[in-house]
């Protein structure tokens, strides 16, 4: 039954790419279902309006000055919109003519001063998990490590399995070394403890994380769980992009050959050095296998765009390599010439890959990428992880590996199963989709 369209959401995006395309999403996701939507969002990466003419956009002002967001510490830049949100978003909410029509908040787990506010304001709340259950679970384990005095680990260490996570190593855990420990170890507490919410959403699905939700579930949350990913497949049309997307990659790989390029991204906020980019660059021109590249502007230290590519590389590849800003990644990993995508592996990237079976060379940089890396390589086993230093040989190896070998057939061969696992789960009757309905009538309930 479809709501009558009074029935209104607030949505609590965090301000960053990663985190805003699954909440608009989901509006887009309620919004077919009969919801009206409200998104609260930061002048910070604010999301385009023009993109969502259904939705209603309120801007709440988070004070962050250009110093912080330049900083890249986004564990205090984090800490800080929680402090400096909750009263503009009380604020914005009160203002309302009628507060009446809002059925609950649902807000980004890094969000959470979103939670203090529904209860103020007595409206019911629910989390959205963006990332994955292995990642939350990994969170966990370093609180819990932390506690009995495992963390920081030394060096020694960093090969050791996880007590109770043998699938993660110590170096696989998502500790980030950004601002100080104490900081991190704040907000890891925070997103992982779930006081009043009534509900999650999580971006997952059965079909590859079951056992870890049951897990999660026994461990913490005596509350429902709604398993609805990937999301991008039920708001197909969404555009959320805040990056202008350069399409003219697709005429180029267009003509390319069926399963023979190598798309490459390291995702809205990762970066990479000079010497780094040396390396990828001989790597792949060694490789001899045609290349997609994404590089974003200013993710090269030190250098605008691509002015630091070493010299003769361009020559050396000429039309077998192609090299953007920003590409429509969807469209690309559902292209049928692309056979790879070496990613960093963040959590819509790889569920954006999983849905279109493109096996992946995984090179996480931080956070929760370490343990989606060991997941896609180690668990699925539809990718290769590329660890330690870069290196050209290493890389150029790695790519022949994965997508001219025979031990890259195989990875596809399992990378295409398990696309057809995820297309079960959000086609009618599979377990996102039914998770999707059960979600719908709980908020109406
Ligand atoms: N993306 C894109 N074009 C690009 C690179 C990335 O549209 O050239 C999108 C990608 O499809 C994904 C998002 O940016 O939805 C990146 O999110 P992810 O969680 O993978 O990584 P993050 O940027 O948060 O590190």
């Amino acid at each position: 039954m479809a709501p009558k369209r009074c029935s209104r959401v607030v949505l609590v995006p965090c301000p960053f790419q990663g985190h805003i395309s699954p909440m608009l999403q989901l509006g887009t996701i309620l919004h077919n279902r009969g919801f009206s939507i409200t998104i609260v969002h930061t002048q910070l990466n604010s999301p385009k309006p023009s993109n969502h003419p259904d939705f209603d956009f309120q801007f709440i002002p988070e004070g962050l000055s250009k110093q912080e967001i330049a900083s890249f510490n986004v564990v205090d830049v984090i800490l800080a919109l929680n402090e400096r949100c909750r009263i503009p978003l009380q604020e914005c909410l009160i203002q309302r003519e009628s507060r009446e029509d809002i059925t609950c908040i649902i807000y980004d787990d890094l969000m959470y001063f979103s939670e203090e506010v529904a209860n103020h304001l007595n409206i019911p709340s629910i989390v959205l998990r963006t990332s994955s259950a292995a990642s939350l679970l990994s969170r966990l384990a370093i609180l819990q490590l932390k506690d009995e005095g495992y963390i920081p680990f030394p060096d020694a260490m960093s090969q050791d399995q996880v007590p109770g996570f043998p699938t993660l190593r110590f170096k696989d855990l998502p500790i980030c070394n950004f601002g100080t420990p104490e900081n991190f170890y704040q907000l890891l507490a925070h997103m992982c403890d779930i006081k009043t919410s009534s509900a999650v959403i999580w971006n997952t699905m059965d079909c590859l994380e079951e056992s870890l939700l049951v897990e999660q579930q026994l461990k913490q949350f005596p509350i429902p769980i709604f398993t609805i990913g990937p999301m991008h497949k039920f708001a197909p049309a969404c555009s959320s992009s805040l990056l202008k997307e350069d399409s003219s990659c697709i005429e180029w790989l267009d003509k390319q050959d069926p399963n023979s390029v190598l798309y490459i991204s390291l995702g809205s906020m990762a970066s990479t050095n000079e010497k780094e980019l040396a390396e990828m660059a001989w790597g792949l021109a060694n490789s001899k296998q045609p290349f997609l590249w994404v590089i974003r502007p200013g993710s090269i230290h030190g250098s605008e765009w691509i002015e630091s590519l070493p010299e003769g590389f361009m020559e050396t590849v000429g039309e077998r390599g192609c090299i953007v800003k920003w590409a429509p990644q969807r469209e690309v990993l559902a292209h049928p010439s692309v056979g790879g995508f070496w990613t960093h592996c963040g959590w819509n990237s790889t569920l954006e890959t999983i849905s279109e079976g493109v096996p992946m060379i995984c090179r996480p940089c931080f956070a929760d990428q370490m343990v989606t890396a060991r997941f896609v390589s180690h668990v699925w086993r539809i990718g290769l992880q590329l660890e330690n230093e870069l290196e050209r040989n290493e890389i150029e190896r790695v790519v022949r590996r994965l997508m001219v070998e025979e031990e890259g057939e195989e990875i596809r061969k399992r990378a295409e199963d398990l696309k057809e696992s995820v297309e079960c789960c959000f086609k009618k009757g599979g377990s996102s989709y039914n998770s999707l309905s059960k979600l719908v009538e709980f908020m109406l309930s």
